[in-house]
Parts: structure tokens; C-alpha cells; sequence
């Protein structure tokens, strides 16, 4: 049986996001909730784990295999900087869900691949369009767009 599991973390890089910062378990909730409500019928065919890795300027999320060779879990790392509560919901939200439509689409996955690159004709934008997923798209890049930049100003280099 797999499943969506939480990665414990031995180390945190950044402390100081105040309280209640977001957590990895938070993270695997938002994961669980949007996987319920914006793909149902996507299966979790192996260990999906995802974590907040280290804060980086430019990265939002990636996706990737673990080390066993034999059905490899599957990890998606989420931008550290996104722990800070500063950063709306809807970024991360966003950035979860770019991350799962690759894994649905065979990236770092037990599925079938459907295009030989991930971003092969803008397959990850349509498929969450499809979705009905575009407001969250558009309102994460606008708020990016606006803000990110000064973020980094204020608070990389920890
Ligand atoms: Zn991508």
C-alpha cells in the first residue's frame, strides 16, 4: 500500500520564521488536500514524499526520485523560503500543484510518461487549466512577479 508520507527533517537551515511556521507536515496535508480535491483520479502509485529543502532564490519546487533502484519513492522539495508565512498560500499551493501534474504525467513516477519533456508544449499549464486550476496559476505568478524580488533582497543569505 503507498502513500503520501511526511519527511522528517534532522536539520532546519532557517529558524526565524516566527511562530507557527509552516512545517513539513503542513506541507503533506496541502499535498493530500489538493491531490483529493484537483486530482482524483490521479493514483499514488509509489512513496510520494515532500519536503521544504533549502531556501534558494530562484528554484519553487522540484521533483525527483529517492536512492532505491527497485520502485523508487518519489520526492517532491519545496523552496525553504516558503516556511516564512510571508508567502501566501496560493504560492505554495501553486507550486505543489506544478509538482504533482508532473508526477501524474510520468515525471519521477510509476505512470506512464506522455511527453518527452516535462514542459513539452506547455504541458503542465494545460493540464491544470483543465483543471480548472488557472486563478491560482495566474494569482502566484502575479505575486511573484510583484514581490519575490524584494523578498530575496530582504531575507536570503541566511
Ligand atoms: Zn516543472
Amino acid at each position: 500500500m503507498f502513500k503520501i508520507i511526511t519527511f522528517r527533517a534532522n536539520t532546519n537551515r532557517r529558524q526565524d520564521f516566527g511562530e507557527n511556521p509552516r512545517d513539513n507536515k503542513w506541507l503533506k496535508n496541502q499535498l493530500i488536500n489538493l491531490k483529493n480535491r484537483y486530482f482524483p483520479d490521479l493514483e499514488i502509485a509509489n512513496n510520494l514524499i515532500i519536503k521544504f529543502g533549502r531556501p534558494a532564490k530562484t528554484r519553487l519546487g522540484s521533483i525527483k526520485h529517492g536512492r532505491r533502484r527497485e520502485n523508487p519513492n518519489t520526492i517532491i522539495t519545496i523552496n525553504g523560503h516558503f516556511q516564512d508565512r510571508e508567502i501566501p498560500d496560493f504560492v505554495i499551493d501553486a507550486t505543489i500543484l506544478h509538482e504533482l501534474t508532473h508526477y501524474s504525467q510520468g515525471w519521477f513516477s510509476p505512470h506512464p510518461r506522455q511527453h518527452h519533456y516535462p514542459h513539452q508544449g506547455r504541458a503542465v499549464k494545460n493540464e491544470l487549466t483543465d483543471r480548472g486550476l488557472s486563478d491560482i496559476l495566474m494569482l502566484s505568478r502575479k505575486w511573484l512577479k510583484r514581490n519575490w524580488r524584494e523578498y530575496i533582497k530582504q531575507n536570503h543569505g541566511y
